[in-house]
């Protein structure tokens, strides 16, 4: 945990979980390598550990849908992932597979599995909603404390002396 130039607590998520997302879902992460000008997936997942369990489990049904995307010439990528006002924002985008490849996209393929994706998306929000950014626990949540962050009472507590400290 530490503080970002507002004296806001910025989470970042340690590098292994960041690698353990990357390995379930290669094709949707396939742009982290890339630079910022292209992409915001060379930050890794602006969020804090508490949230791996929920986005692993969002992982492996992202790879599950680009597992079928697939099939039409089509995936789904990457584009952002970031804690926003205490909840998860997933950017992303499509694009052909395999890259260059001389097949066509199937649109109306891909348009049916829209919907597939959205409610991965908000399945991960909600638990989101529910888990500490911090610490992973899904007691006593709160989003209390002046800037707007998922976490339960202790690591809230914790983070008022950091500011504290600091200011
Ligand atoms: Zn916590």
């Amino acid at each position: 945990m530490q503080n970002d130039r507002n004296g806001f607590m910025e989470l970042i998520m340690r590098k292994e979980l960041e690698n353990r997302l990357y390995e379930v879902a290669p094709v949707f992460f396939s742009e982290k390598d890339l630079d910022a000008q292209e992409t915001c997936m060379c930050f890794g997942f602006e969020c804090g550990d508490g949230w791996f369990e929920p986005l692993l489990e969002f992982s492996k049904e992202v790879a599950r849908i680009n597992g079928i995307a697939m099939k039409s010439h089509i995936c789904f990528v990457a584009s952002q992932i970031k804690q926003k006002f205490g909840d998860i924002r997933v950017y992303w985008h499509t694009k052909s597979f395999p890259d260059m490849c001389d097949q066509i996209p199937n649109r109306e393929d891909a348009m049916r599995l829209y919907p597939m994706m959205n409610n991965a998306i908000n399945t991960l929000v909600v638990r989101c909603r529910n888990t500490c950014e911090n610490c992973g626990t899904t007691n006593h949540i709160n989003t209390t404390d002046g800037c707007i962050k998922r976490l339960c009472v202790k690591c809230a507590g914790k983070r008022s002396k950091t500011v504290s400290i600091s200011s």
